[in-house]
């Protein structure tokens, strides 16, 4: 059966990123694709907001993490409710590749503002990603900016054959 991951779509070189360009991953795009069948996911654009759009950043206000629109909308309800809903329709995947940074997608490190102005850390999880890698915990995650590293790159898509393995034989 053919292997199936989770994508954020920009690193396929779609055009769905906040200012209307992508952050295709060479590594992804043409290595990776000959192996696996991508399912690719936008969760900002799935929330309807188009290309370009005002950029999102995480805001930490008063110890509770919120994704803050630079028009100053909330949109963590939506990109929560969304990391729900693929959660629950994304059992066959074997995989999960995330787009580094990203308020939305980003796996670890995605700088999170304090209200005060003051403290502004690399300490966030993207609302979507921390929604999908609590409810799917046995599925691999991994960003893109990691899989250029040898030994986590190996080490994922060890995870991915060795999940996939165990899909086919239940
Ligand atoms: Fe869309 Fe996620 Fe890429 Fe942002 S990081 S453009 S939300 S897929």
């Amino acid at each position: 059966a053919v292997i199936r991951i989770g994508i954020s779509s920009c690193l396929l070189g779609q055009r769905v990123r906040f200012d209307g360009g992508h952050k295709r991953s060479d590594f992804c795009s043409e290595l990776l694709a000959k192996f696996v069948e991508f399912v690719p996911l936008c969760p900002e654009m799935a929330i309807g907001l188009g290309a370009p759009r005002p950029s999102i950043r995480l805001l930490n206000r008063d110890g509770i993490i919120l994704a803050q629109s630079a028009g100053g909308e909330d949109l963590t309800a939506p990109l929560r409710d969304y990391g729900r809903q693929m959660a629950a329709r994304l059992e066959g995947l074997s995989g999960y590749i995330l787009c580094a940074k990203s308020p939305s997608c980003g796996m670890e490190r995605v700088r999170v503002y304090h209200q005060s102005g003051k403290g502004n850390a690399k300490e966030g999880t993207g609302i979507y990603a921390a929604e999908l890698m609590r409810a799917l915990p046995l599925l691999p995650f991994e960003e893109d900016g990691r899989l250029n590293d040898p030994v986590l790159r190996e080490n994922f898509v060890t995870r991915v054959y060795a999940l996939h393995d165990w899909q086919t034989l239940v």
